[in-house]
């Protein structure tokens, strides 16, 4: 395993992620959204994460900047950041296919919203933000570079903190005791042992 093939590695990551993300967009699009809860913290939340799991990754394999903050590679990093990068892929899968038309890129609730408790969702109530944690971590893995590495964990720890509070207070208001309930007896994005 070399730093080259754990850079595609990377990209063919970011390429499956796409895959998986863009069709289910056109989907969701078409149902009409009946709360919303976007804030000015969710667009830079979310522009932060483009830029941190996509842009400074990807500048950093093109270029080699920032050269400064290189650290060195072994061989497990790549090996281990692959294993995360599939871990992180079928997450992200799974939780799109069980969230089906109630996903979305920000807080909002749609018409006829259904409260997904099935499948993926039966063990824990953030699954795509687990997924984004494995992205973080499979990045801080494959691409050596202490900021380009590691700056996918910082962007998801920004919009995780910053928004899992929000969007339960918005289930909460929309669903009350189901969602009370459910919230009972799952993990928010590791699931719960006991
Ligand atoms: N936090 C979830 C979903 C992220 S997408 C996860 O990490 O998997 C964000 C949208 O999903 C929110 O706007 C909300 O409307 C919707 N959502 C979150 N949890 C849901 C659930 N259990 N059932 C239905 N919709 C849900």
């Amino acid at each position: 395993m070399t730093e080259t093939i754990a850079a595609i590695i990377w990209g063919l990551g970011i390429l499956l992620w796409g895959a998986i993300r863009f069709p289910r967009r056109r989907v969701a699009q078409k149902t009409k959204v009946i709360a919303d809860r976007k804030s000015t913290f969710e667009w830079i939340a979310l522009t932060a994460c483009i830029i941190g799991l996509v842009v400074l990754p990807l500048l950093y394999i093109v270029t080699g900047a920032p050269g400064f903050s290189d650290r060195s590679f072994a061989a497990w990093n790549g090996w281990f950041g692959l294993v995360v990068m599939v871990a992180f892929l079928i997450t992200f899968r799974m939780s799109h296919k069980h969230l089906g038309k109630s996903w979305s890129v920000t807080l909002e609730v749609r018409e006829d919203h259904k409260l997904v408790t099935q499948g993926i969702y039966r063990y824990v109530r953030h699954p795509m933000y687990s997924s984004f944690w494995l992205w973080g971590i499979a990045q801080a893995l494959l691409v050596p570079n202490w900021i380009a590495g590691f700056a996918g964990l910082a962007s998801v720890a920004l919009l995780y903190f910053g928004r899992v509070a929000a969007e339960e207070e918005m289930m909460r208001d929309e669903f009350g005791e189901d969602y009370v309930a459910y919230c009972a007896r799952t993990g928010r994005i590791i699931p719960r042992l006991f």
